[in-house]
């Protein structure tokens, strides 16, 4: 692209407003699971100025040739050091929260690799994935003090993990272990293994000598797959089981399956953990209930996947009719009905009332926190709440599944009241405007938009009796997984999403 000196100047004054903005103060904001401390294991506050630096730069390098872009990135870096320096006493600490750089690089990067993965096996659902590791996680943290059933998982481990716990057994126990999210950050294809990197948001509860504390936790896993294999259907892949015969998982020492006898190495069949880190644990304050972290990302572009124009299309086609007519109907019937009576019932602490709605993964880590307020007899209250606006970030789609994820824009008044109906945390003078991405996930092939909220979507029978695994007493369906409608699998902060 030839540059004008018109444009030069355009730029620069990008950049002089970028600078400017630097020094505005930022607005601090809160709300349920993004503005609370136990949204995520990561640090909170501050980044704002750090933010809209990744933001120039983006636009910097993605717009200007390189004689142009690396001059100004450097001139903007030793400007913005400068002002750190002079600001150093402010207090604003920059903490290292992704930038919309960041995660629109990430969402292509991921939105690539997956292609990539599914063109060389065509069963692979981050769904059905994301689902699996759930499972690996949950029993692994519930078996690693205890060798002799760690064992019986085995083939789903690099021997050096079953070797580190095996050599010393302990009297620390795991139990009530929360999966709050799991994000894919790589997918690697060498050429004889698939590689994929995921990091796990956690809480569980350690015991020894009857003493119980509970931990938040953050790990990152690689998990590895021999290359050339078709991932199991779902039916082995919803829960630990043999890939072979799908029973659940019990492997004897040499690893084979229990039920039908098939020797099962690591990584030839499904995949297994070949490493795994903590990135992060600390114990889960009281405190965390009623404290609010400024709320960061609000403003971010909402990041899309590179392909959303065309996916939304392919979508409709699909179901017969054209996305604008789609788009409505998903706007109104699921994603704002959803959006409204999750947060009610999170708000009147009535979580079984939407238990239909949601996935068992998410259900269950927004259940522990619903607990949590009941034991301190708190209560989150989300007054007013309006939905401003939404904006399609990415559909994404494969054999067995259709997932949708939209940026939900809303206000509301976000506080935390106690027994008394006192305020203890945030504020009810103020609504709050905040923003969150939405995925909701339907079994492909399914059909049903009209959904009445306050029933069974298979058998249409009241919800008293839908229990707490999500499945319906009246017909005997499990409705959690998405099979008769859409279920919400995944609430991700605005800041920390990345596709
Ligand atoms: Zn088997
Ligand atoms: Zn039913």
């Amino acid at each position: 692209m030839k540059l004008k000196s018109k444009d030069i100047i355009f730029f620069s004054i990008v950049i002089l407003i970028g600078i400017f903005l630097l020094v505005l103060p930022e607005v601090a904001m809160a709300r349920p699971g993004g503005g609370h401390s136990y949204s995520g294991g990561g640090s909170s506050g501050g980044g704002g100025g750090g933010d809209l630096i990744g933001i120039i730069i983006y636009l910097i390098i993605y717009l200007l040739p390189p004689y142009i872009s690396i001059p100004l990135i450097i001139i903007l870096i030793i400007g913005y050091n400068i002002y750190q320096k002079k600001n150093k006493n402010s207090g604003n600490q920059i903490v290292s929260k992704p930038t919309y750089a960041v995660q629109a690089q990430s969402v292509a990067n991921i939105a690539q690799q997956t292609h990539g993965l599914k063109n060389v096996d065509a069963n692979f659902s981050r769904i059905l994935f994301l689902d699996f590791v759930s499972s690996v996680f949950i029993k692994f943290q519930a078996y690693k003090y205890s060798p002799k059933d760690l064992k019986t998982i085995h083939p789903f481990f690099d021997q050096s993990i079953i070797n580190t716990f095996a050599s010393k057994p302990s009297d620390l126990r795991i139990n009530e272990i929360v999966v709050g999210g799991i994000n894919i950050l790589q997918i690697l294809q060498t050429g004889s293994a698939i590689q994929i990197t995921v990091e796990i948001n956690a809480n569980y509860t350690q015991t020894t000598g009857g003493k119980s504390t509970r931990y938040i936790v953050t790990e990152k896993w690689l998990l590895e797959r021999k290359a050339g294999v078709l991932s199991p259907t779902p039916d082995k892949m919803h829960k630990l089981s043999c890939p072979a015969c799908g029973a659940p998982a019990n492997f004897n020492d040499a690893g084979n399956c229990a039920h039908c006898g098939t020797l099962i190495t690591p990584g030839n069949m499904q995949w297994f953990v070949r490493n795994r880190a903590i990135v992060y644990s600390d114990t889960i304050k009281t405190n965390s209930l009623t404290s609010y972290a400024p709320e960061v990302g609000t403003n971010y572009p909402t990041v899309y996947s590179p392909t959303v124009q065309s996916e939304n299309h392919q979508f409709a086609a699909r179901h017969n009719t054209d996305w604008d007519s789609y788009w409505s109907v998903f706007y109104h019937n699921i994603a704002a009905k959803y959006f409204t009576d999750i947060y009610d019932n999170w708000s009147m602490l009535t979580w079984n009332n939407v238990r239909h709605l949601l996935t068992d993964r998410l259900w269950e880590s927004y259940n522990f926190w619903i607990d949590e307020y009941k034991r301190h007899g708190y209560r989150n209250v989300l007054e007013d709440t309006q939905i401003l606006k939404m904006h399609l970030a990415k559909i994404e789609t494969d054999k067995f599944y259709e997932a949708i994820t939209v940026r939900i824009f809303a206000s509301t008044k976000d506080y935390v009241v106690n027994k008394e109906g006192k305020v203890i945390g945030g504020t009810n003078k103020a609504a709050r405007v905040f923003s969150e991405y939405w995925t909701f996930i339907r079994r492909s092939g399914v059909e049903n938009d009209q959904y009445d909220m306050k029933s069974c979507p298979n058998c249409g029978a009241p919800l008293d009796k839908m229990g707490q695994n999500g499945v319906c007493e009246y017909c005997g369906a499990k409705v959690s997984t998405g099979e008769f409608s859409w279920v919400l699998a995944v609430i991700t902060q605005d800041e920390e999403y990345k596709g």
